[in-house]
């Protein structure tokens, strides 16, 4: 495309797509103010998450670590069960490495420039635009997944967008708009790209090209090749994993047991485990080690938790124990639903209620 056809393109967009913003953006708690801190919680919660998953957690947050100087203090197992069920556990851990540089490094003031914000624990390229711009109506657009899909329909651009240098460029690209065309209202702009991308040019089926502010400046809605973008990578399949998890009940009490310091779950509570699938007998026999006293099989059953690389196929055995064994730590239903930071992962084999 030429480049001054592409620059009335650029100039048509902000025209287009902030007042359709205006008049249909959902109402997310997050949206409500541009308190940085709110802005830059919602943004991390929001990663591989869906919007209606994240709401009563972001309240929740909000409510236990109202500011960043709370969150800088936190204990960690207080972060991590109010974290529990998120997923990607990592991202709590930076928030609060994140917030204990804001307070060392810029006096609790969260800082405003966007290299300040990118040189952040957990603040890659997308959440600093998203911050800088939304927060600070700086020029730095964020560029996710919900904008690249946008953005190369568009344009029929057809570079693979896992590519970190298609990336770059497009948010290069992207910036043009932000300087010259919008006017200072950078933060509408950065919202609005997000929420065309998650309410109308969708992923997985049809897009809803006939409600999208620029279907007339779209080159793929024109050339009936919308289904082609975004070009992706093909992904790997994710490796399979088998586990026995352990229910171990005694009176009231169930067995829990902290994970390693390091790799997946780091630092999380879960449920005794084996590798390996096991029949009833074999599920029995094979904890003679743990000393758990005499044991009787209550249930089994099978469980599926799907992580981004990996599959976990999981045997729930529920074994009512006689013995208390010092190995693990032994918890009620209160402290397990109030204190104890159990990934989904493990809470998906609980008994049912
Ligand atoms: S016209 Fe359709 S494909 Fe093009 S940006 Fe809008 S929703 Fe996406």
């Amino acid at each position: 495309m030429q480049k001054k056809r592409i620059s009335g393109i650029y100039a048509e967009i902000p025209a287009l797509l902030l007042p359709w913003f205006a008049e249909n953006q959902r109402d997310l708690p997050w949206r409500r103010d541009r308190e940085p801190y709110h802005v830059w919680l919602s943004e991390i919660m929001l990663q591989q998450t869906r919007v209606e998953a994240v709401k009563p957690y972001y309240v929740r947050f909000l409510e236990a670590l109202p500011d960043i100087a709370a969150l800088s203090e936190c204990p960690h197992d207080t972060l991590m069960k109010l974290w529990e069920g998120l997923g990607y556990y990592s991202r709590a851990r930076n928030l609060q490495k994140a917030a204990q540089q804001i307070v060392a490094e810029y006096s609790g003031e969260f800082p405003r420039s966007y290299a300040e914000i990118r040189s952040l624990a957990g603040i890659g390229d997308y959440t600093a635009g998203a911050i800088a711009s939304i927060c600070f109506d700086l020029p730095e657009p964020a560029v996710d997944g919900n904008v690249l899909r946008v953005w190369t329909r568009l344009f029929c651009d057809s570079r693979c967008t896992d590519d970190a240098a298609v990336k770059r460029s497009i948010r290069e690209n992207m910036r043009e708009i932000y300087t010259k065309y919008a006017d200072g209202k950078c933060g509408q702009l950065t919202q609005a790209f997000m929420e065309l991308g998650a309410t109308v040019c969708v992923p997985n089926g049809a897009p809803h090209c006939e409600l999208c502010p620029l279907r007339a400046l779209c080159e793929a809605h024109k050339s009936d090749s919308v289904s082609i973008f975004p070009v992706r990578k093909v992904k790997k399949a994710r490796r399979i994993e088998e586990y026995t998890v352990y229910i171990l009940q005694c009176g009231e009490r169930i067995a829990v047991q902290k994970r390693p310091k390091t790799g997946l779950l780091a630092g999380l509570w879960e449920l005794p485990h084996l590798d390996g699938k096991r029949d009833a007998q074999a599920a029995v026999s094979d904890i003679a080690a743990w000393e758990t006293g005499a044991a009787e099989l209550i249930s089994m059953r099978n469980c599926v938790h799907i992580f981004t690389h990996i599959e976990w196929h999981m045997t729930a055995v529920h074994l009512l124990v006689t013995k208390k064994p010092a190995r693990f730590t032994w918890v009620t239903p209160e402290q397990l639903a109030a204190e104890t930071a159990l990934p989904t992962a493990f809470r998906i084999c609980l008994p049912k209620e």
